[in-house]
């Protein structure tokens, strides 16, 4: 069947059996027992599915990945312990020391830091092309060490929306795989698979968990990128740290998947833990219905901020004056998430002071919950970044991100209407 994606938010992942237990049982073990040792080493030489140590599979954490996969429409999904580690793990299962990255410059703080310094350490370069650059820009951007192609969907803070056909036709042309980072829309307001993404990642930590109880991380794979076509050796060659196995001939439906598992969290040992996995698979079940609130609730006050005297400029994709409302009409119809981002005239001082005087919303390093909160980027999570960085990232010194939770409208402009006017 082909069930709408509020139906697999709620039911996808986990089917009991009969008499089983409804809800997903958390599997808190780290291991599995066998009563030969030839299953066990079956299981090492991954010639049959199954557990036998939580570093690399758990029974709770493969019920999330089940989940996510069949949201985002792709063919297996790899959880891991936050959205730091999905990224850098979509990044490392393809590139190695001497390689090219070409990146989208409006990102989160957290994947700036991670591409232009940890990932410089490592021998790993990134060239960053802005969201409106033309095809011809991001191709000179190109090299022939160059690997992929990673841009966020909905941009923290900038909140530019990705054209994922523009991207990934450019990628593709060059036979890079495009890797999307669906945090801020979530699969249930877009799926970059549907618009060439081959790559999805995510901070489970924001919406999907959506009650700012856990960390979390996840990466897609889509299926069907061609990985022989001689840029991904790794891909196709017998694997010396595996046996031999040879990701593209051994897994030919996820082979980016499977080697990102056995290979990189085996290794470097950042899985999702079995508790996580049930708090963010308890979030994503009621996932339609918080977005679309979100959704309403951050329209309705991005307009009401708009008209506020003493707002000075609001940013929200959903508003008429957005230059993001074309793309975001095409790539988000049903809402354009929860985040809004605004200044307020007086500059960062009186924004300080507006920020400190909201009564319901509270000031957090945290987004994408259903509690409303606001931060203060430029001083907060964007306070390594040198001010070109900050630019680049779409972050002006007076920014404030606004995360509109689940609270009832009138309460939220009530709140910010006294603060603004404090
Ligand atoms: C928060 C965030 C991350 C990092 O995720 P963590 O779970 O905090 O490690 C990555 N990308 C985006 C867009 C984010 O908002």
């Amino acid at each position: 069947m082909n069930w709408k994606l509020e139906t697999l938010a709620v039911q996808a992942g986990y089917t009991p059996e009969n008499g089983g237990p409804r809800t997903v049982p958390i599997t808190q073990s780290t291991t599995y027992k066998y009563d030969d040792a030839q299953s066990v080493a079956d299981l090492f030489d991954l010639k049959r599915a199954g557990f036998f140590y939580t570093r690399l599979a758990n029974p709770t954490v493969d019920c999330f990945e089940k989940k996510i996969a069949a949201l985002e429409g792709g063919v297996m999904a790899v959880a891991t312990s936050s959205g730091q580690s999905a990224s850098a793990l979509s990044i490392l299962n393809i590139a190695r020391c001497g390689d090219h990255v070409v990146a989208v410059s409006s990102l989160y703080g957290g994947t700036v830091s991670l591409f232009t310094n940890t990932f410089k350490k490592l021998g790993i370069e990134f060239t960053f092309v802005l969201p409106e650059a033309t095809p011809e820009e991001i191709e000179k951007a190109i090299r022939p060490n160059t690997k992929a192609i990673f841009a966020e969907m909905l941009a923290n803070p900038a909140l530019v929306v990705l054209d994922v056909e523009k991207m990934a036709a450019v990628a593709h042309k060059h036979g890079l795989p495009l890797i999307v980072d669906n945090t801020f829309p979530t699969p249930y307001l877009c799926r970059p698979f549907d618009f060439g993404a081959d790559i999805v990642v995510h901070s489970t930590t924001k919406y999907l968990d959506g009650h700012a109880v856990t960390l979390g991380g996840i990466v897609v794979e889509k299926g069907g990128f061609d990985w022989a076509n001689g840029k991904f050796p790794e891909m196709v060659e017998p694997d010396p740290s595996y046996h031999g196995t040879a990701y593209m001939r051994d897994f030919p439906a996820a082979p980016y998947s499977v080697k990102l598992r056995v290979q990189w969290i085996r290794d470097l040992g950042n899985p999702m833990q079995p508790f996580n996995a049930f708090l963010n698979m308890m979030g994503t079940e009621t996932l339609a219905v918080r977005m679309d609130r979100h959704c309403s609730n951050a329209q309705a006050m991005a307009e009401f901020l708009e008209k506020h005297p003493k707002v000075g400029w609001v940013n929200y994709p959903g508003l008429k004056s957005s230059p993001q409302h074309e793309l975001a009409q095409k790539y988000l119809p049903r809402g354009c998430s929860g985040v809004i981002t605004f200044g307020v005239k007086g500059g960062s001082k009186a924004g300080e002071k507006v920020m400190n005087s909201l009564k319901l919303a509270a000031i957090c390093v945290h987004v994408a919950d259903l509690r409303t909160c606001v931060l203060h980027p430029a001083s907060m999570t964007h306070r390594q970044l040198s001010d070109e960085e900050l630019v680049a990232a779409g972050v002006s010194p007076d920014l404030i991100r606004l995360s509109v939770g689940l609270e009832h409208i009138d309460d939220l402009k009530a709140d910010f209407d006294q603060a603004l006017n404090a």
